[in-house]
C-alpha cells in the first residue's frame, strides 16, 4: 500500500495539456493521484501524455476534452470524472486564456470568452465537485489566479477582471467550508514561460524589433523584479503542499509567487 500524500485520491486539473495545469498536474500524480486531464491537443500528443503520466507516476491518467466556456461540457466532464474514477477530490481550476487590448478596442466576444473560461468555468466546476468534497469532509480546490487577479496591467482589462473574480469566488467558497475538511485557495503567478506569455513575448519582439530573448529581458523588467520566470514545477509544488494537512487551515489565501511583482 502506497502513502503518498494523494494515492487513491482524483484531481481534475483543467487546461492541463500545456503549461501551468500540465505542471501542477505532474506534481499531483507525482503524489498518487489519479489525474482527469482536461484541455486542448492533437490527440496523438493527449494518449502519449496519458500513456507516459500512468508510466512514470504509476498511476491512472484520462482526458475529457470538454471546452470550459461551455456549461453542459462542463457537466459532461463532470459526469465522466465520477463515472471513471467516482468523483473530483481535488479540483484545480486552471484553464485560462489571454487576449491584449486597450478597453475602447476590446472585442466584445473576446471579453466574453476570457470572462467565461478564466471566471465562469470555475463557478460551475466548483459548484459540481463541492457537494461531494463536503460530503466526505475533505477537499481541495486551487484556483489559478494571477498577479492579475491582485493589481491591474494597461491593456488587459478582460483578464484582470477575471482574475480578480477568481478571487473574489475563491474567498466566498472558502468561507462557506470554513468549517469542513475542504479547502479553497487562489495561486496568484508572475510571468511563466508557456505558450500564453510567449505570444506576449513575440508580440513584444515585434512590435520593438527585438529578439526573443531581448523581448524576454524586457517583459520580466517591466513588472517581475526578479528578473526570473517561475516554473510550472514550482507551482505545482505550491499545489501539493495546498494539498497536504499542514496547509489545512490555508483558507481563501491568494498566494503570489511572482518573483517580487506585488511588493512593489
Ligand atoms: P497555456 O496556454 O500554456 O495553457 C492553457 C491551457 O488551457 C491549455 O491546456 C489549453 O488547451 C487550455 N484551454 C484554453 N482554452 C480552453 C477551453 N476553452 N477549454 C478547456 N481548456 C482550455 O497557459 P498557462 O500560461 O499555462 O496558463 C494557465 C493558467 O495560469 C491560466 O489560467 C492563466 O491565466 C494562469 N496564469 C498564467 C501565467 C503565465 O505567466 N503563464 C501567469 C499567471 C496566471
Amino acid at each position: 500500500m502506497s502513502s503518498k500524500l494523494l494515492s487513491g485520491k482524483t484531481a481534475l486539473v483543467t487546461g492541463s495539456t500545456s503549461g501551468i495545469g500540465l505542471g501542477i498536474a505532474r506534481a499531483l500524480a507525482g503524489e498518487g493521484a489519479n489525474i482527469v486531464f482536461n484541455g486542448f491537443a492533437d490527440a496523438q500528443d493527449i494518449a502519449t501524455l496519458l500513456e507516459n503520466t500512468a508510466q512514470e507516476f504509476g498511476i491512472q491518467a484520462v482526458h475529457h476534452n470538454a471546452d470550459m466556456s461551455k456549461p453542459a461540457e462542463i457537466a459532461a466532464l463532470f459526469a465522466f470524472a465520477t463515472e471513471k474514477f467516482g468523483g473530483v477530490d481535488v479540483l484545480v481550476n486552471n484553464a485560462g486564456i489571454q487576449f491584449v487590448a486597450n478597453v475602447e478596442d476590446f472585442p466584445a466576444e473576446k471579453w466574453d470568452a476570457i470572462i467565461a473560461i478564466n471566471l465562469t468555468s470555475a463557478f460551475h466546476t466548483s459548484r459540481l465537485a463541492l457537494p461531494r468534497m463536503k460530503q466526505q469532509n475533505w477537499g481541495r480546490i486551487i484556483n489559478l489566479a494571477s498577479t492579475h487577479g491582485l493589481v491591474g496591467s494597461a491593456g488587459k482589462s478582460a483578464y484582470v477582471a477575471a482574475k480578480h473574480g477568481l478571487i473574489g469566488l475563491t474567498k466566498v467558497s472558502a468561507l462557506e467550508t470554513a468549517q469542513t475538511g475542504v479547502t479553497v485557495n487562489a495561486i496568484c503567478p508572475g510571468f511563466v514561460l508557456t505558450p500564453l506569455v510567449q505570444k506576449q513575448v513575440d508580440d513584444r519582439a515585434a512590435k520593438e524589433g527585438l529578439s526573443n530573448d531581448e523581448a524576454k529581458r524586457a517583459l520580466l523588467a517591466d513588472k517581475q523584479p526578479s528578473g526570473e520566470f517561475v516554473t510550472p514545477e514550482q507551482l505545482g509544488a505550491l499545489a501539493v503542499f495546498l494539498c497536504s494537512d499542514a496547509a489545512g487551515q490555508v483558507r481563501g489565501a491568494a498566494w503570489n509567487v511572482d518573483g517580487g511583482w506585488v511588493a512593489q
